[in-house]
This record gives structure tokens, C-alpha cells and sequence, in this order.
């Protein structure tokens, strides 16, 4: 509940940005690129492409950061 499937990812390599709804269970290791066919990969650190090239942190990142946000402060 809460998380975002819908990411629109933007190729490095052409700068084209496409809509494409992220697996909720499993992490993305390749992209290929509608446009120019480059095949893209995670940056060093990254979990999957859609944390290195989308606007929007893949859905177990999103969830990582809520229960996070969801720790008390006192
Ligand atoms: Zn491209």
C-alpha cells in the first residue's frame, strides 16, 4: 500500500524518457532503451535501474523509506 509502480525512467545514453510499471517482487537489472536500444544497468550502489535512471525509487526502496518514516521520533 502506498507505493508507486508507475516510473518514468530517462535513458542516459538519448535522454528518452518512457513510462514503465516496475516489478513489485524482483529488482530490474536491465533496461533497454525503447528508443536507442542501449541497454542500461545500475549505477555502482544502486539496486536496480530505476533508482539510477527514474524519477521514482523502485517499490522495496519505497517501502524501506516508509518503514523508516514510520519510526517514532521519540
Ligand atoms: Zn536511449
Amino acid at each position: 500500500m502506498g507505493t508507486t509502480t508507475i516510473s518514468s525512467i530517462t535513458c542516459p545514453t538519448c535522454g528518452h524518457t518512457r513510462q514503465e510499471e516496475m516489478p513489485t517482487d524482483a529488482w530490474q537489472f536491465y533496461y533497454e532503451c525503447k528508443n536507442c536500444q542501449a541497454v542500461l544497468r545500475p549505477l555502482d550502489g544502486d539496486c536496480c535501474v530505476f533508482c539510477s535512471y527514474a524519477d521514482t525509487l523502485c517499490p522495496p526502496k519505497q517501502m524501506e523509506a516508509m518503514s523508516s518514516a514510520e519510526i517514532p521520533t521519540n
